[in-house]
């Protein structure tokens, strides 16, 4: 059934790729495994994914202490708390959701003490929904040339998560504005400086996100089926 899904989505990928004249390799799939046990993330592993998104730095270190990181490609898209950010070296190849500064500069020293550099992505709070986190669209420029010099990480994109609707095509302003806004920062010209990945779209609405320019979808429930943690409020 995993497999089947992923033939699927892939196959709605490409479409929405070719229908605004991307190239579908533009775009790649995070399967995002959150809750969902070894032997199900495996299978998955098997079935073709290969980049994976984790939202707690617990669950996830359990899952690649086991699965490993050869030919694999483990992201962090959860709230990262400070007091984590030591273990994030040895288990991330990326960072989607660092939303404000202090985070930003604890990443960055703990980096260096490392002696690495953490890829990361800046969450933007592109809806302005006062539940969701990320930067407010508006700092994001000064933001980002602040971080331009902070060697620690390396600002590669933006991530947001747009508002639960069900219709997929009510995301497509955010994600539009998501965009803008990196073409925006990207024309600031800041040193080295290549802010090419746009993380954004979920199972309900990634083939919008695609035709606004995506080139991370986070995909859980379309690949997997409803979490463990649905599958109990579905019950009731
Ligand atoms: C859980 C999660 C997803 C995946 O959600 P689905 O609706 O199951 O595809 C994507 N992004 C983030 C940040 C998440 O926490």
């Amino acid at each position: 059934m995993i497999a089947e899904n992923l033939k699927q989505v892939q196959q709605r990928i490409f479409k929405a790729a070719k229908r605004v004249g991307r190239d579908p390799a533009g775009v790649k799939l995070l399967a995002v495994t959150k809750e969902q046990s070894v032997l199900t993330v495996t299978e998955g592993i098997e079935s073709g994914m290969h980049f994976l998104g984790e939202n707690k730095v617990q669950e996830a270190r359990d899952k690649i202490e086991t699965l490993g990181r050869n030919s694999l490609e483990w992201h962090f898209i959860g709230r990262l708390q400070k007091n984590k950010v030591k273990f994030i070296f040895d288990l991330f190849d990326l960072i989607h959701s660092v939303d404000n500064l202090v985070l930003a500069e604890v990443i960055h020293e703990k980096a260096k003490s490392h002696g690495s550099c953490m890829p990361v992505l800046l969450q933007v709070n592109v809806s302005g929904e006062t539940s969701k986190l990320g930067m407010k669209p508006t700092d994001v420029p000064k933001n980002i040339e602040m971080l331009s010099q902070l060697e620690g990480i390396k600002v590669k994109g933006f991530m947001t998560i747009a508002p639960y609707d069900s219709n997929p095509q009510n995301s497509r302003e955010h994600y539009a504005c998501l965009r803008v806004l990196r073409d925006t920062c990207s024309k600031l010209g800041l040193p080295g400086m290549d802010l090419g990945e746009l993380s954004m779209g979920m199972s309900n609405d990634y083939e919008v996100a695609v035709e606004e320019g995506a080139t991370l979808v986070r995909i859980g429930t379309g690949l997997f089926g409803p979490r463990p943690s649905k599958q109990k409020d579905a019950s009731g």
